[in-house]
């Protein structure tokens, strides 16, 4: 027998605002989304064992790590 298993990251993006970037400068609009690391059983996943938000600029790409609260102070 054997198990197979291992671990998926599923992006999803939340919510997008216009902001001022703080690596391009550039008012432009911030994707911020939620990356959900997931535990796999045979590609299925079965529940997630890290979620992690990050706001990413929609012009340069430039990606920062939000906390939770942060995130939801961003969504107001
Ligand atoms: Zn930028």
């Amino acid at each position: 027998m054997f198990i197979l298993f291992g671990f998926k990251t599923a992006v999803k993006l939340l919510f997008s605002r216009p902001d001022t970037c703080r690596y391009c400068k550039q008012h432009a609009a911030q994707r911020v989304e939620e990356r959900a690391t997931k535990f796999t059983l045979f590609f299925i996943p079965l529940f997630t064992t890290r979620r992690r938000y990050q706001q990413t600029c929609a012009n340069c790409g430039g990606a920062t790590e939000l906390s939770k609260r942060e995130k939801a102070a961003l969504a107001g």
